[in-house]
């Protein structure tokens, strides 16, 4: 599997120069609930994080404690009712969405599929106007990033899954952000493939060095790639720590549960 290729060290050592200007996040008492009255769910309780620039972050938790909710709050794409958000210094909801720069990968990878692979990446980039020689350069450098040299003018029904799914990240990260958020970027796809994309996630972002979250309910995913873990349950954070911290020293009988699951 191309990914795997250990050469591929040889070929990032180029990206050294290319690392990004990350941001810290604060989050603080962030509230957030869907509907009204009797009808309404707290989604998310009272929810403080800390992250240092350039950290590499894993939300888990199981299917409906509030991670994708969190995520997208972070990116703007939802409100919330209390709380904020800082990146750096700056409180987020003062930033315009389109100057967060922030990069989003989904699960179900929404590449346009009338266009290819290079216009998938380049698409961010002119939609703010870049100049044409400027989006070549750097579409060439993200297809060289992503072990991806040679495909740029397949089509997304022409290129494999994994390879789709390293397309969209190419296109996240086109117009350089300070923030990468994903979620579940690996889920829909076969358990080989997300093995090699764990590994390479890792490595992008050594190289690219962008703060970066991501969401899975795949315990052991986290626990390999992340730097931080962030547990959730209930809407709530159970726990905060590097993985070793939280599998070995797990704080709650919900995180021991949950960690547990691994083996
Ligand atoms: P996760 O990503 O951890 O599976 P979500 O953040 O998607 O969880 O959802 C958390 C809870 O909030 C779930 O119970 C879900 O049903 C509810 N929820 C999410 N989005 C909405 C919405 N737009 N309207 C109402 N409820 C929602
Ligand atoms: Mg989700």
């Amino acid at each position: 599997v191309e990914w795997r290729d250990q050469n591929g060290m040889t070929s990032s050592k180029k990206h050294s120069s290319r690392k990004l200007s990350s941001v810290p996040i604060k989050i603080r008492h962030l509230h957030k609930t869907f509907g009204e009255g009797s009808e309404s769910f707290i989604a998310l309780r009272d929810i403080n994080l800390d992250f240092e620039a350039g950290a590499l972050v894993a939300l888990v938790g199981p299917s409906g404690s509030g991670k994708s909710t969190l995520l997208r709050i972070i990116a703007g794409l939802e409100t919330c009712d209390n709380g904020q958000i800082l990146f750096g210094d700056e409180d987020a909801t003062n930033i315009r969405v389109q100057d967060r720069r922030i990069g989003f990968v989904f699960q179900h990878y929404a590449l346009f599929r009338h266009m290819t692979v290079e216009q998938n990446i380049e698409f961010g980039l002119k939609i703010r106007g870049v100049d044409k020689k400027t989006r070549k350069k750097k579409v060439a450098e993200l297809l060289d990033l992503m072990q991806l040299s040679g495909l740029g003018h397949r089509f997304p029904s022409q290129i494999s899954g994994g390879q789709r799914q390293r397309v969209a990240l190419a296109r996240s990260l086109a117009p350089d952000p300070s923030v990468l958020l994903l979620d579940e970027p690996f889920a829909a796809l076969d358990a080989k493939v997300r093995r090699g994309l764990r590994a390479w996630l890792r490595r992008l972002h050594e190289e690219v060095g962008v703060t970066t979250i991501f969401v899975t309910h795949d315990q052991l995913e986290a626990l390999e790639v992340a730097s931080t873990l962030v547990v959730m349950n209930r809407g709530r954070v159970e726990q905060v720590g590097t993985p070793s911290e939280v599998y070995d020293n797990p704080q709650t009988p919900f995180v021991m549960s949950f960690m547990g699951e691994v083996n």
